[in-house]
Protein backbone atom coordinates (compact mmCIF):
# COMPACT_ATOMS: atom_id res chain seq x y z
CA UNK A 1 0.00 0.00 0.00
CA UNK A 2 1.23 3.36 -1.26
CA UNK A 3 0.75 4.87 2.58
CA UNK A 4 1.68 7.96 4.26
CA UNK A 5 0.92 8.35 7.66
CA UNK A 6 0.04 11.75 8.94
CA UNK A 7 -0.32 12.99 12.09
CA UNK A 8 -4.55 13.82 12.61
CA UNK A 9 -6.39 13.49 16.04
CA UNK A 10 -10.36 11.99 15.50
CA UNK A 11 -13.34 11.21 16.98
CA UNK A 12 -16.43 9.94 15.98
CA UNK A 13 -20.12 9.30 15.52
CA UNK A 14 -23.03 6.79 15.59
CA UNK A 15 -26.28 5.95 13.81
CA UNK A 16 -28.72 3.09 13.20
CA UNK A 17 -30.97 1.71 11.29
CA UNK A 18 -31.05 -0.08 7.93
CA UNK A 19 -27.73 1.61 6.91
CA UNK A 20 -25.80 -0.22 9.71
CA UNK A 21 -27.89 -3.27 9.41
CA UNK A 22 -26.68 -3.51 5.45
CA UNK A 23 -23.01 -2.81 6.66
CA UNK A 24 -22.75 -5.52 8.94
CA UNK A 25 -23.86 -7.72 5.88
CA UNK A 26 -21.81 -6.27 3.21
CA UNK A 27 -18.52 -5.53 5.15
CA UNK A 28 -16.62 -7.99 5.93
CA UNK A 29 -13.69 -7.30 8.90
CA UNK A 30 -10.68 -7.19 8.09
CA UNK A 31 -7.95 -9.00 8.83
CA UNK A 32 -5.03 -7.05 7.25
CA UNK A 33 -2.15 -5.40 8.71
CA UNK A 34 -3.61 -2.36 8.61
CA UNK A 35 -6.34 -3.12 10.80
CA UNK A 36 -4.13 -5.37 13.01
CA UNK A 37 -1.56 -1.98 13.18
CA UNK A 38 -4.30 -0.04 14.64
CA UNK A 39 -4.90 -2.40 17.33
CA UNK A 40 -1.83 -3.10 18.39
CA UNK A 41 -0.14 0.14 18.14
CA UNK A 42 -0.99 2.93 20.89
CA UNK A 43 -1.77 6.36 19.63
CA UNK A 44 -2.27 8.91 22.07
CA UNK A 45 -4.69 11.07 19.91
CA UNK A 46 -6.71 10.04 16.74
CA UNK A 47 -5.09 9.91 13.57
CA UNK A 48 -5.76 10.26 9.54
CA UNK A 49 -3.38 7.92 7.37
CA UNK A 50 -3.70 9.61 3.97
CA UNK A 51 -3.49 6.39 1.93
CA UNK A 52 -3.21 6.32 -2.35
CA UNK A 53 -3.92 3.08 -3.90
CA UNK A 54 -4.27 2.01 -7.74
CA UNK A 55 -6.97 -0.66 -6.86
CA UNK A 56 -9.28 2.10 -5.04
CA UNK A 57 -8.22 4.56 -7.75
CA UNK A 58 -9.30 1.67 -10.60
CA UNK A 59 -12.43 1.01 -8.67
CA UNK A 60 -13.44 4.36 -8.26
CA UNK A 61 -12.40 5.76 -11.73
CA UNK A 62 -15.11 2.83 -12.82
CA UNK A 63 -17.99 4.50 -9.89
CA UNK A 64 -17.58 7.74 -11.78
CA UNK A 65 -17.96 6.53 -15.33
CA UNK A 66 -21.01 8.28 -17.09
CA UNK A 67 -24.58 7.19 -18.31
CA UNK A 68 -22.33 5.77 -21.39
CA UNK A 69 -19.94 4.13 -19.11
CA UNK A 70 -17.44 6.27 -20.79
CA UNK A 71 -15.09 7.68 -18.39
CA UNK A 72 -13.31 10.95 -18.53
CA UNK A 73 -9.50 10.93 -19.47
CA UNK A 74 -9.16 7.16 -19.71
CA UNK A 75 -8.36 6.23 -23.70
CA UNK A 76 -10.65 2.39 -23.48
CA UNK A 77 -8.75 1.31 -26.20
CA UNK A 78 -5.62 1.36 -23.58
CA UNK A 79 -7.77 -1.18 -21.37
CA UNK A 80 -9.25 -4.03 -23.92
CA UNK A 81 -11.11 -5.05 -20.99
CA UNK A 82 -12.70 -2.37 -20.00
CA UNK A 83 -16.19 -3.60 -20.69
CA UNK A 84 -16.09 -6.63 -18.53
CA UNK A 85 -14.78 -5.11 -15.84
CA UNK A 86 -17.97 -2.03 -16.20
CA UNK A 87 -20.44 -5.34 -16.44
CA UNK A 88 -19.37 -7.47 -13.64
CA UNK A 89 -19.15 -3.11 -11.35
CA UNK A 90 -22.82 -3.30 -12.65
CA UNK A 91 -23.85 -7.27 -11.74
CA UNK A 92 -22.56 -6.30 -7.98
CA UNK A 93 -23.86 -2.86 -7.89
CA UNK A 94 -27.55 -4.52 -8.66
CA UNK A 95 -26.91 -7.30 -5.96
CA UNK A 96 -25.41 -4.06 -3.50
CA UNK A 97 -29.22 -2.42 -3.80
CA UNK A 98 -27.95 0.05 -6.31
CA UNK A 99 -25.54 3.32 -6.29
CA UNK A 100 -26.23 3.67 -2.41
CA UNK A 101 -24.89 0.57 -1.78
CA UNK A 102 -21.48 1.13 -2.52
CA UNK A 103 -21.54 2.83 0.77
CA UNK A 104 -21.88 -0.11 2.53
CA UNK A 105 -19.44 -1.77 1.04
CA UNK A 106 -16.61 -0.39 0.18
CA UNK A 107 -15.00 -0.57 3.85
CA UNK A 108 -14.16 -3.61 2.47
CA UNK A 109 -11.28 -2.06 -0.22
CA UNK A 110 -9.48 -0.91 2.89
CA UNK A 111 -5.92 -2.31 3.11
CA UNK A 112 -6.44 -3.49 -0.35
CA UNK A 113 -3.32 -2.17 -3.13
CA UNK A 114 -4.19 -4.86 -6.14
CA UNK A 115 -6.94 -7.61 -7.63
CA UNK A 116 -5.30 -9.72 -5.62
CA UNK A 117 -5.79 -8.27 -2.38
CA UNK A 118 -9.19 -7.41 -3.24
CA UNK A 119 -9.83 -11.37 -4.39
CA UNK A 120 -8.33 -12.39 -0.93
CA UNK A 121 -10.69 -9.82 1.20
CA UNK A 122 -14.18 -11.05 -0.82
CA UNK A 123 -13.08 -14.82 -0.32
CA UNK A 124 -14.47 -13.45 3.19
CA UNK A 125 -17.54 -12.13 2.48
CA UNK A 126 -21.01 -13.98 3.46
CA UNK A 127 -22.03 -15.94 0.72
CA UNK A 128 -25.54 -14.14 0.01
CA UNK A 129 -26.79 -10.56 1.40
CA UNK A 130 -30.46 -9.41 1.18
CA UNK A 131 -30.82 -13.32 -1.05
CA UNK A 132 -28.41 -12.00 -3.40
CA UNK A 133 -25.40 -13.98 -4.38
CA UNK A 134 -22.96 -11.04 -2.89
CA UNK A 135 -19.53 -13.09 -2.74
CA UNK A 136 -19.53 -14.32 -6.17
CA UNK A 137 -20.56 -11.24 -7.61
CA UNK A 138 -17.90 -9.55 -5.44
CA UNK A 139 -15.04 -11.87 -6.51
CA UNK A 140 -16.16 -11.73 -10.37
CA UNK A 141 -15.57 -8.08 -10.17
CA UNK A 142 -12.37 -8.37 -8.41
CA UNK A 143 -11.42 -11.14 -11.13
CA UNK A 144 -12.36 -8.47 -14.07
CA UNK A 145 -10.64 -5.69 -12.35
CA UNK A 146 -7.79 -8.01 -12.69
CA UNK A 147 -7.85 -8.21 -16.11
CA UNK A 148 -7.54 -4.74 -16.42
CA UNK A 149 -4.86 -4.20 -13.79
CA UNK A 150 -2.01 -4.45 -15.94
CA UNK A 151 -3.00 -2.18 -18.30
CA UNK A 152 -3.94 0.76 -15.84
CA UNK A 153 -0.80 0.24 -13.84
CA UNK A 154 1.08 0.25 -17.31
CA UNK A 155 -0.87 2.96 -18.53
CA UNK A 156 -3.48 5.67 -16.65
CA UNK A 157 -1.94 4.74 -13.52
CA UNK A 158 1.45 6.57 -14.08
CA UNK A 159 -0.14 9.74 -14.89
CA UNK A 160 -2.61 9.61 -11.75
CA UNK A 161 0.24 8.75 -9.10
CA UNK A 162 1.78 12.44 -10.03
CA UNK A 163 -1.12 13.78 -9.85
CA UNK A 164 -2.47 12.42 -6.58
CA UNK A 165 1.14 12.86 -5.65
CA UNK A 166 1.11 16.70 -5.97
CA UNK A 167 -1.92 16.71 -4.14
CA UNK A 168 -0.86 14.86 -0.80
CA UNK A 169 2.16 17.59 -1.06
CA UNK A 170 -0.45 19.97 -0.75
CA UNK A 171 -2.16 18.34 1.90
CA UNK A 172 1.37 17.98 4.22
CA UNK A 173 1.69 21.90 3.55
CA UNK A 174 -1.80 22.96 4.29
CA UNK A 175 -3.11 20.14 7.01
CA UNK A 176 -0.08 18.57 8.44
CA UNK A 177 1.38 21.50 10.83
CA UNK A 178 -2.71 21.48 12.16
CA UNK A 179 -3.76 18.47 12.04
CA UNK A 180 -3.59 17.82 15.26
CA UNK A 181 -4.83 20.70 17.29
CA UNK A 182 -7.63 20.26 14.15
CA UNK A 183 -8.79 16.89 15.76
CA UNK A 184 -8.88 17.94 18.90
CA UNK A 185 -11.21 21.17 18.11
CA UNK A 186 -13.57 18.92 16.55
CA UNK A 187 -13.72 16.31 19.26
CA UNK A 188 -13.74 19.37 21.94
CA UNK A 189 -16.45 21.10 19.58
CA UNK A 190 -18.58 18.01 19.12
CA UNK A 191 -18.19 16.66 22.77
CA UNK A 192 -16.39 13.32 21.78
CA UNK A 193 -13.70 11.67 24.08
CA UNK A 194 -11.18 10.88 21.69
CA UNK A 195 -11.96 7.03 20.34
CA UNK A 196 -7.78 6.51 19.27
CA UNK A 197 -8.37 5.58 16.02
CA UNK A 198 -6.43 5.92 12.47
CA UNK A 199 -8.56 6.84 10.46
CA UNK A 200 -7.53 6.04 6.60
CA UNK A 201 -8.21 8.13 3.98
CA UNK A 202 -7.80 7.28 0.09
CA UNK A 203 -7.03 10.16 -1.88
CA UNK A 204 -8.42 9.23 -5.41
CA UNK A 205 -9.11 10.98 -8.81
CA UNK A 206 -12.16 10.42 -9.83
CA UNK A 207 -15.09 9.56 -7.07
CA UNK A 208 -19.10 9.77 -7.61
CA UNK A 209 -20.11 13.50 -6.93
CA UNK A 210 -19.85 15.42 -4.90
CA UNK A 211 -16.51 13.00 -4.70
CA UNK A 212 -15.83 12.25 -0.98
CA UNK A 213 -17.32 9.59 1.33
CA UNK A 214 -16.73 7.77 4.65
CA UNK A 215 -17.50 3.82 4.50
CA UNK A 216 -17.60 1.61 7.81
CA UNK A 217 -15.85 -1.98 8.09
CA UNK A 218 -17.78 -4.29 10.74
CA UNK A 219 -15.64 -3.59 13.19
CA UNK A 220 -17.07 0.25 13.33
CA UNK A 221 -14.20 1.46 11.68
CA UNK A 222 -14.65 4.69 9.07
CA UNK A 223 -12.77 4.54 5.70
CA UNK A 224 -12.62 7.82 4.06
CA UNK A 225 -12.24 8.26 0.33
CA UNK A 226 -11.92 11.87 -0.90
CA UNK A 227 -11.71 12.59 -4.97
CA UNK A 228 -9.21 15.45 -6.39
CA UNK A 229 -12.66 16.42 -8.50
CA UNK A 230 -14.61 17.30 -4.71
CA UNK A 231 -12.81 20.46 -4.56
CA UNK A 232 -9.54 22.47 -4.27
CA UNK A 233 -7.24 24.30 -1.77
CA UNK A 234 -8.83 24.60 1.97
CA UNK A 235 -12.03 23.16 0.65
CA UNK A 236 -10.13 19.91 -0.18
CA UNK A 237 -9.17 20.03 3.27
CA UNK A 238 -12.26 20.79 4.78
CA UNK A 239 -13.69 17.86 2.75
CA UNK A 240 -11.08 15.75 4.33
CA UNK A 241 -12.01 16.71 7.94
CA UNK A 242 -15.65 16.78 7.07
CA UNK A 243 -15.20 12.74 6.60
CA UNK A 244 -13.03 12.67 9.34
CA UNK A 245 -15.83 13.46 11.29
CA UNK A 246 -18.00 10.89 9.88
CA UNK A 247 -15.26 8.09 10.18
CA UNK A 248 -14.46 9.63 14.13
CA UNK A 249 -18.94 9.34 14.16
CA UNK A 250 -18.96 6.30 13.27
CA UNK A 251 -15.97 5.37 16.31
CA UNK A 252 -18.10 6.55 18.57
CA UNK A 253 -21.34 4.96 18.11
CA UNK A 254 -22.24 4.61 22.18
CA UNK A 255 -21.00 7.79 22.97
CA UNK A 256 -23.62 10.65 24.08
CA UNK A 257 -21.88 13.21 22.30
CA UNK A 258 -23.47 16.67 20.50
CA UNK A 259 -23.84 14.84 17.16
CA UNK A 260 -25.68 11.66 19.14
CA UNK A 261 -27.55 14.08 21.41
CA UNK A 262 -28.60 16.46 18.55
CA UNK A 263 -30.31 12.86 16.84
CA UNK A 264 -32.31 11.98 19.76
CA UNK A 265 -33.45 15.00 20.66
CA UNK A 266 -34.77 15.57 16.92
CA UNK A 267 -36.48 12.03 17.03
CA UNK A 268 -37.78 13.11 20.25
CA UNK A 269 -38.95 16.61 18.99
CA UNK A 270 -41.17 14.36 16.68
CA UNK A 271 -38.68 14.64 13.46
CA UNK A 272 -38.13 10.48 12.84
CA UNK A 273 -35.05 9.36 11.63
CA UNK A 274 -37.23 9.16 7.88
CA UNK A 275 -37.56 12.82 7.51
CA UNK A 276 -35.03 14.59 5.52
CA UNK A 277 -34.44 17.22 7.88
CA UNK A 278 -33.13 14.59 10.34
CA UNK A 279 -30.01 13.54 8.53
CA UNK A 280 -29.63 17.33 7.02
CA UNK A 281 -29.78 19.09 10.43
CA UNK A 282 -27.04 16.90 11.86
CA UNK A 283 -25.00 16.86 8.73
CA UNK A 284 -24.84 20.35 8.46
CA UNK A 285 -23.29 20.72 11.45
CA UNK A 286 -20.28 18.22 10.28
CA UNK A 287 -19.98 21.67 7.53
CA UNK A 288 -20.22 24.36 9.79
CA UNK A 289 -17.58 21.94 12.08
CA UNK A 290 -15.49 21.37 9.27
CA UNK A 291 -15.69 24.95 7.97
CA UNK A 292 -15.04 26.33 11.17
CA UNK A 293 -12.11 24.28 12.17
CA UNK A 294 -10.30 25.45 8.78
CA UNK A 295 -10.91 28.96 9.60
CA UNK A 296 -9.44 28.50 12.80
CA UNK A 297 -6.32 26.55 12.41
CA UNK A 298 -5.07 26.82 8.49
CA UNK A 299 -7.03 30.21 6.88
CA UNK A 300 -8.98 33.05 8.16
CA UNK A 301 -9.94 33.14 4.51
CA UNK A 302 -11.61 30.23 4.30
CA UNK A 303 -15.03 29.72 2.60
CA UNK A 304 -17.00 26.99 4.01
CA UNK A 305 -16.99 24.00 1.14
CA UNK A 306 -21.09 24.63 1.80
CA UNK A 307 -21.28 27.59 0.68
CA UNK A 308 -18.58 27.44 -2.43
CA UNK A 309 -20.37 24.50 -3.38
CA UNK A 310 -24.06 24.84 -3.97
CA UNK A 311 -24.75 22.58 -0.35
CA UNK A 312 -25.64 25.75 2.07
CA UNK A 313 -28.45 26.87 -0.51
CA UNK A 314 -30.13 22.99 -0.46
CA UNK A 315 -30.70 23.21 2.92
CA UNK A 316 -30.66 26.94 3.16
CA UNK A 317 -33.10 26.95 6.23
CA UNK A 318 -31.71 24.57 8.37
CA UNK A 319 -27.98 26.45 7.54
CA UNK A 320 -30.02 30.10 8.66
CA UNK A 321 -31.01 28.04 11.64
CA UNK A 322 -27.73 26.31 13.13
CA UNK A 323 -25.24 28.75 11.88
CA UNK A 324 -25.24 31.53 14.61
CA UNK A 325 -26.26 28.75 17.04
CA UNK A 326 -23.04 27.16 15.90
CA UNK A 327 -20.93 30.01 16.10
CA UNK A 328 -22.38 31.43 19.77
CA UNK A 329 -21.21 27.29 21.18
CA UNK A 330 -18.11 27.83 19.32
CA UNK A 331 -17.09 31.05 20.40
CA UNK A 332 -18.50 30.51 23.95
CA UNK A 333 -21.53 32.51 24.65
CA UNK A 334 -24.04 29.03 24.69
CA UNK A 335 -23.29 26.07 25.95
CA UNK A 336 -23.77 22.65 23.92
CA UNK A 337 -26.81 21.60 25.31
CA UNK A 338 -28.57 25.02 24.93
CA UNK A 339 -27.24 25.06 21.41
CA UNK A 340 -28.62 21.66 21.02
CA UNK A 341 -32.14 22.74 22.11
CA UNK A 342 -32.11 25.99 20.67
CA UNK A 343 -31.50 23.80 17.51
CA UNK A 344 -34.18 21.43 17.86
CA UNK A 345 -36.87 23.74 18.71
CA UNK A 346 -36.76 26.11 15.79
CA UNK A 347 -36.27 23.60 13.34
CA UNK A 348 -39.11 21.60 15.18
CA UNK A 349 -40.84 24.40 15.37
CA UNK A 350 -40.48 25.59 11.66
CA UNK A 351 -42.82 23.28 9.89
CA UNK A 352 -44.33 25.60 8.12
CA UNK A 353 -40.86 27.42 6.53
CA UNK A 354 -40.26 23.95 5.09
CA UNK A 355 -43.37 22.95 3.87
CA UNK A 356 -43.19 26.70 2.08
CA UNK A 357 -39.89 25.94 0.48
CA UNK A 358 -40.91 22.34 -0.40
CA UNK A 359 -44.10 24.19 -2.21
CA UNK A 360 -41.68 27.07 -4.11
CA UNK A 361 -39.83 23.99 -5.36
CA UNK A 362 -42.14 22.27 -6.34
CA UNK A 363 -44.07 24.68 -8.02
CA UNK A 364 -41.15 25.08 -10.08
CA UNK A 365 -41.55 21.54 -11.55
CA UNK A 366 -38.71 19.89 -13.19
CA UNK A 367 -36.75 22.21 -10.98
CA UNK A 368 -37.73 21.31 -7.70
CA UNK A 369 -37.29 17.34 -9.22
CA UNK A 370 -33.50 18.33 -10.11
CA UNK A 371 -32.81 19.77 -6.78
CA UNK A 372 -34.15 16.78 -4.72
CA UNK A 373 -32.15 14.35 -7.14
CA UNK A 374 -28.61 16.72 -6.25
CA UNK A 375 -30.17 16.91 -2.44
CA UNK A 376 -29.70 12.75 -2.99
CA UNK A 377 -26.00 13.25 -4.41
CA UNK A 378 -25.43 15.19 -1.48
CA UNK A 379 -27.35 12.52 0.83
CA UNK A 380 -26.16 9.45 -0.07
CA UNK A 381 -21.94 10.13 -0.26
CA UNK A 382 -21.47 8.63 3.19
CA UNK A 383 -22.59 5.65 4.51
CA UNK A 384 -23.08 7.48 7.72
ZN1 LIG B 1 -20.97 14.16 5.00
Amino acid sequence: MEKQNRGITGKAVNQSGMVLFLASVFAVLASSTVATWAQTVRIEHSTLEFRTSPIVDLHMMLRSRDTDGKIEDVDSARLPDLGAALAAFGELQEVLGGERGWLMFEGNFDGCDSARQLLERFEGLPESARGQPLRENALNYAQALAGIEPEFLNGPWKKRKTRLNERLIELEELLDPHIENCIRFINRSLNITDPLVSIPVYITIDGPAPGASTSATVDDRGVCFVALSTAEGTQFVEAVLHEAIHALDIATRQQSHALNSLRTRLVESGIKRTDKRWRDTWHTIMFLQAGATVRKFISTEHRDYGEAHDYYSRVSRIVEIERPVWRAWLNGSLTIDAAIERIVTEISSDEFSFLVVKFLHHRDGPGWKQQFRKNRALHFPHAY
